[in-house]
């Protein structure tokens, strides 16, 4: 299995060294020709606008859509917004899920935070019983989802942070950033 994860811009160093502990052959993906021959592709967190200006610039908006069609894709935080359908902004998004979200509706940068989710899926995939402790820094809110798309955890007050849909997947929160790997090997388990 070989999965990309797009390195345009962000944290996406803290995700292939996650899939390497995982056993995992990865790529870094600038180019629209390097997507040839994965099997899944993660975008990273960073700044959702600058992914996107830079996906415009080096022709990868179409090449990606189309990855998105037949392949798994997980969205990270920026990543996230950068596969949502709606921002109510004007940026390139890629708008692979039914998914409509509002950017930094935690707050600042200082108003980044954790918590502990259940996210049922996750516990039943990989076995465990443990709740998810999730990291958000300027975190976008996945204000509702429709179709396919999916819910799959939420924050106490009910504000939506991960959604899926069929293999693709979206978490407003940062598993590459922590010690656990469970994420990554739930995303795994979407691709064919
Ligand atoms: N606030 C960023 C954005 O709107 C996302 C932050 C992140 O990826 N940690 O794109």
């Amino acid at each position: 299995m070989k999965i990309g994860v797009l390195a345009l811009q962000g944290d996406f160093a803290e995700h292939i060294s996650m899939l390497k502990q995982l056993g995992v052959e990865t790529e870094e993906v600038r180019l629209p020709s390097q997507l040839k021959g994965l099997d899944g592709l993660i975008i990273p967190g960073g700044e959702s606008t600058t992914i996107g200006k830079l996906a415009v610039a080096y022709n990868l908006m179409d090449p990606l859509k189309e990855f998105g069609q037949r392949r798994a894709i997980w969205g990270t935080c920026a990543g996230a917004i950068f596969l949502s359908k709606d921002v109510r902004r004007d940026q390139p998004l890629l708008g692979l899920m039914d998914i409509k979200v509002e950017r930094n509706a935690f707050g600042r940068q200082v108003d980044s935070f954790e918590e502990d989710l259940d996210v049922p899926e996750l516990k039943q995939a990989t076995h465990s019983s443990e709740d998810y402790h999730a990291v958000f820094i300027r975190a976008p809110i996945i204000e509702s989802v429709s179709g396919d798309a999916k819910v799959l955890a939420a924050v106490p007050d009910g504000r939506i942070v991960a959604a899926q849909q069929g293999h693709l997947l979206a978490t407003s929160f940062h598993p590459e950033l922590t010690n656990d790997t469970r994420f990554h090997e739930y995303f795994l388990s979407l691709v064919d």
